[in-house]
């Protein structure tokens, strides 16, 4: 969609400039003292005159909103841009969030995601205890890590399966 802005803006702008100055051209040739002698007497030839004026008119507007899309396609990718940077920084910063707390002695809990002390048989959060009905395993999606079927958060990451 941005790309097509910028694409569609550069191509009015070549447009616009280009029908400017074929019809530029024109206008500065009536606009001789021969021309405007000639445009005196016919009728026709001001009548060219002011349609090349016109449509000279025409070539400026297609050029300002040439460049209108250009820079608004610009900004608008520039902004996406830092918009993904914020969101990856943000997810960095999660991330590392979650494992400095693992390090000191906590783990996610297996059935409410919550954050809960490696201690104890019970989740201090949803008071369910840490043991699992199965001995069946399955890995986590996001880090890869090994929990027992039945659990509905990765005890590693927090994350829900
Ligand atoms: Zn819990
Ligand atoms: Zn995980």
């Amino acid at each position: 969609m941005k790309a097509a802005g910028l694409v569609a803006g550069a191509f009015l702008l070549i447009v616009g400039l280009a029908d400017y100055s074929y019809f530029q051209n024109i206008i500065n040739g009536y606009q001789t003292t021969l021309g405007q002698i000639g445009r005196f007497f016919s009728p026709q030839d001001q009548a060219a005159y002011s349609m090349s004026q016109t449509l000279a008119m025409v070539g400026i507007v297609l050029s300002v909103f040439g460049v209108a899309l250009l820079i608004y396609g610009a900004a608008g990718k520039g902004k996406k841009e830092t918009h993904m940077a914020e969101l990856n920084g943000y997810e960095t910063s999660q991330r590392s969030h979650h494992q400095s707390t693992i390090r000191e002695n906590k783990i996610f809990c297996r059935y409410c995601g919550r954050l809960r002390s490696t201690s104890g048989s019970f989740c201090s959060e949803c008071g369910k205890g840490s043991e699992s009905s199965t001995t069946n395993l399955k890995g986590c999606i996001h880090c890869s890590a090994t929990m027992s079927e039945d659990s509905e958060f990765c005890a590693n990451c927090g994350r829900k399966f």
